[in-house]
């Protein structure tokens, strides 16, 4: 009998809503109260140290020993008074998710007296030494130099986690092989914010406003998720091991009604939310909306925009936290991409902007023409940048679970495109055709040069498209192809740094103009209608999930690269590997390395959920099968024995065949599949192997098995169903 699925249930349904009240009515009574923040450092530290910090911060300078000792005897002093006990350096190596390793503070007398004392040093500060040999390098660091060392990454502040066991202070580091080469995500991010920077800095200076002197990415990522019972969680193997349910009829009710999104947070859930935004807000992470997602028992939340490495940080730290959080409410967090069939996935919106040091966004729309200008140089650049570059934005977010959400026969196609709006669509058709005029000065020839046109505000909310990877929403574009569970890291590099390219390579072409045509505004508008031109093939309105968008798009050359091991590929053409050795965001040794981990961490995804699916379908869908076909064997004798006519026994004979029939097909795909397994593991070259692991064992065997499994779960009777429903996964309470 299916007896851990019923207890399950039954745990399920009588959970109470944990009541949770926040601190304070006022957020900002203990918004960042966790946090090691510039404020607490100007407040703490003495004011010589205050300003070297900051001085090396803002110019990116090292932090020497001296300093460094100061600060962590400050930052010591302020976690003992929040209770901490141990620190840790946390970290985000190329796994995806967040590394830490606790050491105390305290320390104890060498003589074995019973006293002691808690230190921290400037060294411990700055520098640590997790034996790194178990994280991915891609070969990079050879196994007799296991050491990687972290460093401390002062942009983002020093924390303490006090949830779960313990207090602990979080030192936000960078980590790195001994020989240098960075084995994180957030090494290279640093470094594209950097190349961005200085391109749309030398764009700001040289032709609009020589005060700026910083431009920074900003990112707001809007997080969707799932959340399921922990215990019925617990029922599912699957959940557990791979983050998605392999197999599941679709319940008689899904999404079809639209009822869920938006509409009322169910109070158990919303007890979780208030519980979760309290802790980010602790924590200095600005959490601003939340809402019920389109799928049953999907959510989505918020924060408002950061710099964006340290809303790379933020987010990682929100998922954990959500992660730790749903422990006290009784929900496990997915942030899979498509943990349930049939209903829809979760994504990252990377909302992306750029900010200047004096508060301009480059991307907002003004009212006033002379500033449209920069607004329209900023927002064609970019789309500029994403035709250029659209094969290499599809590799930067392309991963097992995102095959679900692109590509793959329930999902959109993988094709990269671009969506302005009508209002922007028109304005860039507008200075298409416009022609090269010859305008005079003032306002005038802002009208002339169709920029005058700009209305200022352009946040119009019924001018979305959900079906676009990359869109612009107003005043920011939103790369909405990011995958729900994916490190924002990766696709925010790879977009600083093909702004960064385009930018540079737009002042040369505007200096070159200027040759011809010393008027600036009318320079810069020339550049940028050819920029128009060459890039109106990535433009696209329509609906990105229609099957007319497929062919157009094949017309128009666009690639549609559905898998992940071929689309990684991207990563190392001439073009790339030029692209990020110019800015300086990876060597081409790096890039090798890092594209190895990213098909080695394909090929376990996939190698997981095939042995997960041959484990539940052999020990458990079959065994439970064959019970309940065993009943019904009984029941036909029985019939045969009391001398019911044969005619009725056939309404049983019919199920006990069709169950035979599946069950057979199971048994067969599954050992077949077992075989393509075993031939590619076998491989030496990572690439065949994931190409094999893609077509050979996923796509060749993952639907069909889960079709006849699912056909099964329709015959066989509830009571001996091993594994929660869909119907009973989806519909917390
Ligand atoms: P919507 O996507 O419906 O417009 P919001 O306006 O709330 O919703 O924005 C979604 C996300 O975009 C939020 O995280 C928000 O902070 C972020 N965002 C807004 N402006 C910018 C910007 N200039 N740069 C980066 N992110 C931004
Ligand atoms: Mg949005």
């Amino acid at each position: 009998m299916a007896t851990l699925r019923f207890s399950a249930l039954q745990m399920a349904q009588n959970r109470p809503s944990i009541n949770v009240l926040p601190p304070s009515n006022k957020i900002s009574d203990y918004f960042g109260m966790n946090v090691f923040s510039m404020d607490t450092m100007k407040r703490t530290l003495p004011s010589e140290t205050y300003k070297k910090l900051k001085y090396c911060i803002e110019k990116g300078e090292k932090i020497d020993a001296l300093l460094a000792d100061q600060i962590a005897a400050t930052m010591k002093e302020w976690a003992l008074l929040k209770g901490a006990t141990h620190f840790t350096h946390w970290f985000q190596p190329l796994t995806g998710l967040t590394a830490e390793k606790h050491d105390t503070f305290f320390e104890g007398a060498f003589d074995g007296s019973a006293t002691g004392i808690e230190k921290f040093k400037g060294t411990a500060l700055i520098q640590q030494e997790p034996d790194a040999s178990s994280f991915p390098s891609g070969g990079l660091r050879a196994t007799f130099e296991a050491r990687g060392y972290t460093a401390w990454d002062p942009t983002s502040p020093a924390f303490v986690m006090d949830l779960g066991v313990g207090t602990t202070l979080c030192i936000p580091t960078i980590f790195v092989s001994y020989t240098g080469e960075p084995l994180d995500y957030k090494t290279p991010l640093l470094k594209s914010s950097h190349a961005v920077d200085m391109a749309a800095t030398a764009v700001m200076q040289e032709y609009f406003d020589s005060e700026v002197t910083k431009v920074f990415p900003t990112l707001g990522p809007e997080q969707e998720y799932f959340l399921v019972d922990r215990a019925l969680y617990y029922a599912r193997p699957d959940l557990i091991m791979s983050g998605r349910s392999l197999f599941g009829h679709a319940p008689a009710r899904g999404q079809q009604l639209e009822d869920h999104y938006f509409g009322s947070i169910p109070p158990r859930v919303q007890n979780y939310m208030v519980d979760f935004e309290i802790e980010l807000l602790k924590l200095g992470l600005p959490v601003k909306t939340r809402h019920n997602e389109v799928a049953p028992s999907q959510f989505e939340v918020a924060p408002t925009f950061e710099e964006v490495s340290l809303a790379v940080d933020h987010n990682s730290l929100m998922m954990d936290v959500m992660e730790k959080v749903a422990e006290r409410h009784n929900f496990k967090v997915l942030f899979h991409e498509k943990p349930f069939a049939g209903i829809n996935g979760s994504g990252k919106h990377n909302n992306w902007s750029l900010s200047t040091n004096n508060g301009r966004n480059l991307l907002g729309p003004s009212s006033k023409p002379k500033d449209n200008l920069i607004f329209l140089t900023f927002f064609v650049n970019v789309v500029k940048a994403v035709h250029d570059h659209a094969d290499l934005l599809r590799a930067s977010i392309a991963t097992s679970g995102n095959e679900h959400r692109l590509g793959a026969n329930e999902a959109p196609p993988a094709i990269m495109s671009c969506f302005l709006g009508s209002t922007m669509s028109s304005v860039l058709d507008e200075l298409e055709n416009n022609g090269k005029l010859k305008v005079d000065k003032g306002e005038n020839m802002y009208m002339k040069l169709g920029i005058s046109k700009i209305p200022p505000i352009l946040l119009d909310n019924t001018d979305r498209n959900r079906t676009s990877p990359f869109a612009f929403t107003g005043n920011k574009f939103e790369f909405r192809a990011v995958g729900g569970s994916a490190n924002c890291a990766g696709p925010m590099t790879v977009l600083n740094t093909v702004v960064a390219d385009t930018l540079i390579q737009f002042k040369k072409d505007v200096d070159t103009e200027l040759k011809k045509e010393p008027k600036k505004e009318i320079a810069i508008v020339n550049v940028l209608r050819e920029y128009v031109k060459a890039s109106k093939k990535i433009r696209f309105e329509g609906n990105g999930y229609s099957d007319e968008w497929v062919k157009e798009a094949a017309k128009r050359g666009l690639s549609n690269v559905k898998t992940s091991p071929e689309a990684l590929d991207f990563y190392l053409t001439k073009k790339s590997v030029k692209l990020f050795v110019d800015h300086g965001v990876h060597t081409e040794k790096e890039l090798h390395a890092r594209h190895e981990i990213m098909l080695e961490t394909y090929v376990k995804k996939i190698q997981i959920e095939s042995r997960v699916m041959y484990d539940l379908a052999i020990c458990e869908i079959i065994p439970a099968a064959l019970l309940y076909q065993s009943q019904l064997i009984t029941n036909v004798k029985g019939l045969k024995d009391i001398g019911i006519d044969a005619k009725y026994a056939k309404t049983t004979t019919d199920i006990i065949k069709d169950i035979a029939e599946h069950v057979s097909v199971v048994k067969e795909k599954c050992e077949a599949m077992l075989e393509e397994r075993k031939i590619a593991n076998d491989m030496e070259d990572t690439k065949a192997k994931a190409l094999h692991y893609c077509h050979k064992v996923k796509v060749a065997y993952f639907d069909i098995i889960r079709y006849h499994v699912d056909k099964l779960e329709q015959l066989v009777s509830d009571e001996y169903w091993p594994l929660p429903k869909y119907r009973e996964l989806l519909f917390v309470r």
